[in-house]
């Protein structure tokens, strides 16, 4: 009897021809999120099984950052051997007087089938731990047997949901505009569930934001790291820019910012691989989110830019931001720079002619480059 984690993937599964592809990148971020653990982590059909581990607490939390696996169980492999299961599934059985055994035999050569499997194995419970009742309908606790096609069996009682997805990487790499706020890093987070690798970047205008602003967008990155595998977080200084943005005074300055930073983001993304820009936009959210709005941010970037909670409300978002755990730090109260230099009313529907005048006139290259080159590269491991 050897205590197991068994690991199962979903969406993966449907690869055809590249699923080896697939399952080798997910092997690779479990044993990335397990660095430094003891264990042995072996592929079977359709599932890894980790083993010959102790900190079991500490494992099963890693793997709950772990993009692609749709779920997992704490339980034990034997030899498929009626006996020896009949024995093991007595350390299995959960919290209840009530229970079910299922069985799934994948082992088409064992000589009972499946339901004769669970009945053997059911009286045999039944024999050994007094008090319990069989309710196949509405169970306490199930009891899993899983027989596998190479002669051992698993057996658990818990099936733990996992954060689903694909592996991280298995889609290139993403470059995610992070602010403070609650919306960007949710995004970031969906994106890495499609399997981007996400890089961050974040426009800092020092002193109009304090460096306060800056640990916050640090602290964000970090637990959006472990669903990453690392992060690398760029920190842009944006004062100058925005400082000759703000002193045009017009009703454009939020719009001219966005274009700005998308730029910036552009040339960032090209000179480190990223090919795609994510930003936390919501629909109608505020001025700058309008549909008119974004056409113009948008005809600032020639990647794609991907806005994964477009289509959301403010509740949806804050429940992704609770269960993704950045919500607290996302609540804390610094300003951005895109709230310090909002005008009363920002336009909404912004005209490309008007802004093309303003930036001519901005003629912001040399800031631009400047900016770019100035840009702080935090590494988060
Ligand atoms: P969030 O909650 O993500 O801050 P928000 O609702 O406050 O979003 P805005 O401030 O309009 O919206 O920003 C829209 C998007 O622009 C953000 O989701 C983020 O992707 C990007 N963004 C805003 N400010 C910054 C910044 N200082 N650095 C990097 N990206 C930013
Ligand atoms: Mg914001």
């Amino acid at each position: 009897m050897k205590k197991v984690i068994i690991i199962r993937y979903g969406e993966i599964y449907l690869k055809g021809d590249n699923r080896n592809y697939f399952e080798s990148l997910l092997i690779q971020n479990i044993n990335y999120v397990l660095k430094g653990f003891d264990y042995s982590l072996k592929r079977i059909r359709g599932r890894f099984v980790i083993s010959d581990f102790t900190e079991e607490d500490e494992i099963i939390s890693r793997l709950s950052y772990v993009f692609g696996i749709y779920s997992y169980s704490l339980g034990y492999a034997v030899k498929s051997d009626l006996e020896i299961i009949q024995k093991t599934a007595l350390n299995v059985v959960g919290n209840g007087k009530t229970f079910k055994v299922s069985t799934n035999r994948a082992d088409k050569l064992f000589s009972l089938n499946s339901q004769e499997i669970s009945a053997q194995v059911g009286g045999f419970i039944l024999e050994n731990i007094p008090n319990l009742k069989v309710d196949l309908h509405n169970p306490e606790f199930i009891v899993y047997i899983d027989l596998r096609e190479d002669g051992n069996t698993f057996l658990y009682s818990n099936i733990s949901e996992g954060v689903g997805g694909l592996p991280v990487g298995c889609s290139g790499k993403g470059l995610l505009m992070l602010s403070g706020g609650i919306d960007s890093p949710v995004a970031g987070y969906m994106m890495a569930k499609r399997g981007l690798k996400i890089g961050g970047v974040h426009f800092f205008s020092f002193p109009y934001t304090s460096e306060l602003a800056k640990d916050k967008v640090i602290q964000l990155s970090e637990v959006l790291s472990k669903y990453n595998n690392g992060m690398d977080l760029y920190i842009v200084p944006f004062t100058k820019i925005q400082e000759k943005i703000n002193s045009l005074n017009t009703t454009y300055t939020v719009i001219l910012m966005r274009r700005y930073m998308m730029r910036i983001a552009n040339s960032l993304a090209e000179k480190f691989g990223y090919k795609a820009i994510l930003t936390g936009e919501s629909l109608a959210q505020v001025a700058s989110q309008t549909l008119e709005s974004m056409t113009v941010t948008n005809q600032a970037s020639y990647l794609p830019v991907f806005r994964p909670v477009i289509g959301m409300d403010k509740e949806e978002i804050i429940n992704i931001s609770r269960k993704m755990q950045t919500y607290d730090i996302s609540i804390l109260p610094y300003d951005d720079c895109c709230t310090v230099f909002v005008p009363k009313h920002p336009v909404t529907k912004p005209s490309l002619a008007s802004i093309e005048k303003l930036e001519k006139l901005l003629d912001l290259d040399i800031l631009v480059n400047e900016a770019i080159e100035n840009t702080e590269l935090i590494r988060i491991e």
